[in-house]
């Protein structure tokens, strides 16, 4: 295909510049030196007299400027965290939090979790002494339970802003809300060089700070015909490049994990198999359940002679900057969440990217100079087939959590809360709906006493009232463990593709008659988190340990709401009780030829890749007096006798209009 330059290049870059990066590029500049270098950098005084100026600012700036590692910096040391204030700094994923952190702490020379922090889900790596506090947008939110005010804060920056996730959102809402009454307090919106006009609209006209990017040309090839398999694409043009293309790493985009690590075995093993003919690749994954040590090494300088060739999800688009990129090769997908607010189903689909998305890829590789991205689709499929820009979470995405947590804030009105782009009617209401049905809000839609102890648990809706019907179970402690398994599912079961017929086999060996997730607790309670078992048993010792962390952390938590840690023993009964109580609203009847009698199955989420496919399959029938006795409120024992000889248990008490 020919070459089709359809980037804006903002200013070309002087002489002067271009030798100064490509020096940088060849040289290890000094942390301090790499610093200044920065884009952000010559603006740092005009930059702090417009915060000092402006309770909110939007700051726009291309990846890789400096916003998210020097403007927390910049206050700190223009001295706004004095008097024991903190600069908080939000990031949608959770790898970018701890690795902006990680990197600003070494910039600082303090040791990560003193001065300088993160935050995530299960993981606080924060003391009293830290002032600057990186965390994801989930995690500030939880904040605002136990600080509505975050008065210990003088800045929030709320980052990556253009991302617009759900929480991001929320968050907009919730800040603008507490500016109002404390005039002291700073608000940033970070952003790529995206909707900027948008968030300053939102936040009442807020001035727009630019920092001028430093960008240089990219050229971008198309392919003449869509590919069949972009994996495989992926891979042969990245050998291409390193035979053919001069130095300079690579950045690979794909949708997940599993494709990830497929597409680094292929490159391992073709360069295996080339030997010695080619220079040395050094393949590199990045995705969100990557551990920590190994998600560094994606930002070690690539030894001279060698190329790196990294291979993403989305978080390298903008929320992380890996230098010394040169090429990028984009097929053109990413894993996106969709809900269908009539089922309640939430799926992640492999879908086209939006254009915006695919704009922000190409820029990848016109950071450190002259960069090529290679899109793995056609010119016509750019133009026609992608969306301009993505659609925001909220609008496809499950409300629950969110609803739950707002209406612990005390705001009862939601139809009326400020969202820069409100979620679908029907997607609010079905949340209210869910709630309700498990006893989270009353027929008023007030929150309830239980409710309120399940708006603690940082897990969803269906979990935490799983956790917190174990205390009338008898059986938190199994509860327990089962949570925090549930919280790392994805990843416990290993699967090598030489070794299948064992690995299955071993998973056999914990089939439990329960279900699911009567399998997952005894996984959990046969591990003794011994690494040798995991090796033996094909699972993975990692995700255990995580569950070990998961499940402390839970514990702490039934502390503080009062809820005692009980144990049942052998008896499975109480458990599948309290999954049912927790999980009985995601019911399907399954009806299979042979059975007179109804069928009632529990799914913990139903996920759909190709196609859809139930996990945590609660197996087998669970008794339908059972959904009695967890939900009376939602269920009549008439209706689901009649529900019996229809389709699914119709639902009783409040009519959706009634709790909207
Ligand atoms: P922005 O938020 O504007 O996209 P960042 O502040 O994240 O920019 O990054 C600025 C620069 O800091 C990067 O170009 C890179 O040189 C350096 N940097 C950021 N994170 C790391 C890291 N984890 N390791 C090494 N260098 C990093
Ligand atoms: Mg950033």
């Amino acid at each position: 295909g020919g070459a089709v330059a359809d980037l804006t290049v903002s200013r070309p870059p002087s002489q002067e510049e271009k030798s100064e990066l490509s020096e940088a590029v060849r040289r290890k500049l000094s942390m301090q030196e790499v610093r200044r270098s920065l884009p952000v950098y010559p603006y740092r005084q005009y930059l702090l007299a417009a915060i000092a100026e402006h309770q909110i600012l939007i700051i726009e700036g291309e990846t890789g400027s400096g916003k998210t590692t020097q403007i927390p910096q910049y206050l700190y040391e223009e001295g706004y965290t004095e008097k024991g204030m903190k600069i908080g700094c939000t990031q949608p994923r959770r790898v970018a939090a701890m690795s902006v952190a990680a990197r600003v702490s070494q910039e600082m020379g303090v040791k990560l979790g003193n001065e300088v922090g993160y935050s995530i889900r299960f993981e606080d790596c924060t003391s009293e002494r830290t002032l600057l506090k990186y965390m994801t947008d989930g995690m500030l939110l939880r904040e605002f339970l136990t600080e509505p005010d975050l008065s210990s804060y003088s800045v929030i920056i709320i980052d990556e802003a253009h991302e617009r996730t759900l929480h991001t959102d929320i968050l907009f809402g919730l800040i603008k809300d507490i500016a109002r009454f404390r005039p002291a307090l700073k608000v940033l919106i970070a952003s790529a060089t995206l909707d900027t006009e948008r968030f300053s609209t939102f936040f009442d006209d807020a001035p727009i700070f630019r920092i001028p990017g430093r960008r240089f040309p990219v050229d971008i090839f198309y392919t003449k015909a869509p590919e069949a398999d972009y994996l495989e694409a992926c891979v042969v043009s990245v050998l291409q490049i390193h035979v053919t293309q001069a130095p300079g790493d690579i950045l690979v985009f794909l949708t997940g994990q599993e494709e990830i690590e497929a597409c680094c075995e292929m490159l391992q093993e073709r360069c295996r198999r080339l030997g010695s003919k080619i220079p040395e690749l050094l393949v590199l994954p990045i995705y969100a359940n990557l551990p920590s040590d190994m998600q560094a090494k994606i930002f070690e300088p690539t030894p001279p002679g060698a190329r790196k060739v990294v291979v993403a999800t989305n978080i390298a688009e903008t929320s992380l900057t890996i230098d010394g990129i040169i090429y990028v090769i984009d097929p053109g997908f990413c894993k996106q969440k969709s809900y269908n607010a009539r089922t309640g189903m939430e799926s992640l689909i492999v879908t086209p990217c939006s254009r915006a998305s695919a704009n922000q890829r190409a820029g990848r590789a016109g950071r450190v100079a002259a960069g090529k991205c290679f899109r793995l689709y056609t010119a016509w499929a750019y133009k026609n087939e992608m969306e301009e820009t993505t659609v925001p979470e909220i609008q496809r995405t499950n409300l629950g959590n969110v609803v739950l947590l707002l209406k612990s804030l005390g705001i009862n009105d939601l139809i009326h809360f400020d969202f820069m782009d409100p979620p679908p009617h029907e997607t609010l209401v079905l949340a209210l709906e869910q709630l309700y049905a498990l006893g989270a809000l009353n027929h008023l839609g007030e929150l309830t006493k239980l409710g309120r102890k399940m708006a603690e648990l940082p897990v969803d809706p269906m979990l935490s009232k799983m956790i917190l019907a174990s205390e009338q179970y008898k059986c938190s402690e199994q509860i327990l463990s089962i949570a925090a398994m549930l919280s790392v599912n994805n990843s416990i079961f290993y699967r090598p593709k030489d070794k299948v017929v064992h690995a299955d086999n071993a998973r056999m060996n914990f089939f439990l008659p329960g279900g699911d997730h009567l399998v997952l607790l005894n996984v959990y309670t046969q591990s003794a988190f011994s690494m040798q078992w995991c090796y033996e048993n094909f699972i993975q010792f990692r995700s255990m340990r995580r569950a070990r962390d998961v499940r402390e952390q839970l514990e702490g938590l039934m502390e503080r709401i009062e809820v005692d840690l009980t144990s049942s023993e052998g008896d499975y009964v109480p458990i599948r009780k309290a999954i049912t109580a927790g999980f009985f609203y995601h019911t399907a009847r399954l009806t299979r030829t042979g059975y007179k009698t109804p069928r009632w199955l529990i799914y913990h989420e139903l996920v759909f890749t190709t196609k859809e496919f139930m996990r945590q399959v609660h197996q087998p029938a669970i008794d339908s007096t059972w959904l009695l006795e967890v939900a009376p409120h939602y269920y009549k024992a008439k209706e689901l006798e009649d529900a019996s000889a229809k389709k699914l248990p119709r639902k009783v008490g409040k009519t959706r209009e009634e709790l909207g």
